[in-house]
């Protein structure tokens, strides 16, 4: 059983020609609209692997907020504590162009109404879990309470500081079990330069230094470096054509999610949430590319 805390949004993906300038209104090819955020994205991913998800969120008042519902349901992820907030349901514009650079804008919504007293409604969905899986996109007093109760009930949580907040306090990073941040959150985290894995492994030891248990970081196509106090490995990747990354960090923390629930030992959990991120960057889209356990199988088969 895997609990996610976090956030969801609707992504409103425009596919330009070029930007308009001000004031000024052009066509544009294509428009998608796909199901995110990455509280909801790493919950799909772990469900999507036949892990028991239960996920805390608030989706809008709005018409995309019942189809974020739909949406997790339809992923057999267990929606008591999905709340319906006062305001719209969050949402990210999404600007790409023919080269694929993108701009994105991100507007919280009902994410900004996960408080912590919404925590305290459902406090048996914290106590009966294996692992707690939060983010950034929700307020950081939800994420130390949720820190506070899975430390007071024991239960194992792993925490993502994407996107990077400069305002988490690191105090609250020494009582989580897992702290997964990519390369440029640790950047932003540390101040520290995290351009070679010898500067990737000393920012890694100043947050181990501060008290964090097992440090994850992310490093894209190069897999992923374990660290403790008394080890440190790097996981390699597993070799792909990627065609589209979005979304493969998610994949990534769902997956490992899964795999450590389901009481793998850290370093096999990790091999197998590089194997299942890799498939989803083989895959066009975000939710659309995470693949199924059968998926999973069958890709690897020997
Ligand atoms: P983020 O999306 O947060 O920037 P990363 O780029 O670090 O996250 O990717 C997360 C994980 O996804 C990596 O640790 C790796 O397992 C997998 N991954 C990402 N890009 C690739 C790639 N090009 N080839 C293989 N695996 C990849």
């Amino acid at each position: 059983d895997v609990l996610v805390i976090g956030s969801n949004m609707i992504d409103l993906i425009t596919y330009v020609d070029r930007m308009p300038v001000e004031g000024e209104t052009i066509e544009a090819p294509d428009f998608a609209m796909g199901f995110g955020g990455k509280g909801a994205n790493q919950a799909v991913a772990a469900a999507r692997l036949g892990s028991r998800v239960s996920f805390i969120s608030m989706v809008g008042h709005d018409n995309f907020g019942q189809q974020q519902l739909a949406n997790f349901k339809a992923n057999h992820i267990d929606v008591t504590g999905v709340g319906v907030g006062q305001k719209n349901s969050g949402a990210a514009p999404i600007f790409v162009d023919p080269s694929s650079d993108n701009r994105i804008l991100i507007i919280k919504g009902a994410n900004s109404e996960l408080t912590p007293a919404v925590l305290d409604q459902h406090v048996d969905l914290l106590q009966h879990t294996k692992l707690i899986v939060l983010q950034q996109e929700i307020p950081l007093a939800t994420n130390y309470h949720a820190i506070d109760l899975a430390n007071q009930y024991h239960v194992p949580v792993l925490l993502n500081p994407a996107p990077a907040n400069r305002d988490l306090d690191l105090a609250h990073v020494s009582r989580v079990d897992f702290f997964s941040p990519n390369e440029t959150e640790l950047a932003t985290l540390t101040g520290m330069p995290t351009t070679t894995l010898t500067e990737i492994k000393a920012a890694a030891h100043h947050l181990i230094d501060l008290g964090v248990k097992n440090l994850l970081v992310t490093l894209g196509a190069k897999g992923v470096l374990w660290v403790c106090a008394n080890d440190c490995q790097l996981i390699d990747a597993v070799k792909v054509q990627a065609v589209d990354t979005t979304g493969a960090g998610d994949s990534f923390i769902g997956s490992f999610a899964h795999y450590f629930a389901q009481g793998e030992d850290v370093p096999t959990a990790l091999h197998h949430a590089n194997a299942y991120a890799a498939l989803t960057v083989t895959r066009r889209g975000t939710q659309k590319s995470y693949p199924t356990a059968e998926e999973v199988a069958q890709a690897y088969q020997p």
